[in-house]
């Protein structure tokens, strides 16, 4: 599973914990997307939204999905001229100040507001038909609540758009769920242009845009089975009608192979019949484990004169909680102190969701890996 980059890398004694970047690898996924997908693709910086890695993505993405102020300011400082997507709920007066290729609205009322401005601003409306995705099998996060309009409500937008000339609207934007395969995906994507198709005509919106979201599935049990891109890219391509735009923005799935965060076995023992390693480090800098609730996949490179074999092994970090636990009662071959464990899957949704400085350990430090 290491890769002989990252191998070497950790031969070279680096401080640890550090989290690992491998670019040329994303690169690869990258230009793998690319090549699937035939329909507009959008990076959701939200997942990882370190500027090399944006960086890296630019030449095989058509534009960033951002969701707040600070994540378009960041973007742009990151990938200047950079298509972007401006979404999410409660934007700020200030934030709708800001400008972006197309700004996702989220209500009525932010639709009014951005009205109020005067400024000429492609807008797509968020539906949110959430309820039906709820439903589906496998669905990891369903999208109901605060976001987007329902059907009812996202009616009220056609008198705002009709007294304000100066926005333009582009089409619907749709993200329903995270975690679909590829069949679950393609049936939400036909149900989002189902309802969007009849709606952006009779708002007379030409040649209309549907943001299809993202949401595409990543499986941590198994870190080499990744998203199907071809078979989707090749199925979302003919749902597509002649004068329209799909797109989609993808994050996690996009992400997640890039990164891993590297650390050492600073202690092992049992305690009441379970063995436990405590690593350098947390999950104050890698939450990903304790939000999604899994065991992240990991490596152990050995390196201890005294390793125990053969045992279940619970990974815990230096938190002073139960809670701060990387993967649980995992059988391994062996571990000792000293060791290094290479946890993979941690280029998205992990640093940047951590809580850092909860007890004050030392933050890691960062590491990208080119040819
Ligand atoms: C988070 C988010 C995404 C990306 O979702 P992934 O599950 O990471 O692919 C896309 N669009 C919107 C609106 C989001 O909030």
């Amino acid at each position: 599973m290491l890769t002989d980059r990252l191998r070497s890398w950790i031969a070279d004694a680096p401080p640890l914990p550090a989290f690992v970047y491998d670019l040329d690898a994303l690169a690869a996924h990258a230009r793998r997307i690319r090549d699937a997908v035939p329909i507009e693709v959008y990076y959701a910086a939200k997942a990882n939204p370190d500027a090399p890695i944006l960086r890296t993505l630019a030449p095989f993405v058509d534009g960033f999905e951002v969701a707040s102020g600070g994540e378009l300011r960041h973007v742009l400082d990151a990938v200047p001229f950079a298509r972007l997507a401006f979404g999410g709920p409660g934007k700020t007066d200030s934030e709708l100040d800001l400008r972006a290729d197309r700004v996702h609205v989220e209500s009525p009322r932010e639709l009014a507001r951005l009205a109020a401005k005067r400024r000429e601003t492609d807008v797509l409306v968020r539906v949110n038909l959430a309820a039906a995705a709820a439903d589906r099998a496998g669905v990891a996060l369903a999208m109901s609540g605060p976001f987007g309009m329902d059907p009812d409500l996202i009616e009220e937008c056609h008198d705002i758009l009709a007294s304000a000339p100066w926005l333009r609207l582009r089409g619907v934007h749709a993200h329903l769920s995270s975690g679909l395969d590829v069949p679950d995906l393609l049936a939400q994507s036909r149900e989002i242009l189902d309802w969007a198709r009849p709606w952006a005509e009779k708002a007379g919106i030409e040649n209309p845009e549907f943001n299809l979201g993202g949401g595409m599935a990543v499986d941590y049990s198994s870190p080499t089975r990744t998203f199907d891109w071809e078979t989707y890219g090749r199925e979302i391509a003919r749902l597509a009608l002649p004068g329209e735009t799909l797109r989609i923005e993808p994050g996690r799935a996009v992400t997640v192979y890039c990164g891993w965060y590297v650390t050492e076995v600073l202690d092992l023992k049992p305690s009441h019949g379970r063995w436990y390693a405590i690593l350098k480090g947390g999950t104050m800098h890698l939450r990903t484990p304790v939000t999604k609730q899994h065991d992240q996949p990991f490596t152990i490179v050995p390196n201890s004169a005294r390793p125990v074999r053969d045992i279940e092994v619970t990974l815990v970090g230096q938190l002073c909680t139960p809670k701060d636990v990387f993967a649980r009662e995992v059988p391994v071959t062996e571990i000792g102190i000293g060791d290094i464990v290479a946890f993979s899957m941690s280029g998205a949704y992990a640093w940047n969701i951590s809580h850092q400085n909860f007890l004050m350990h030392p933050p890691p430090t960062f590491h990208y890996l080119t040819p």
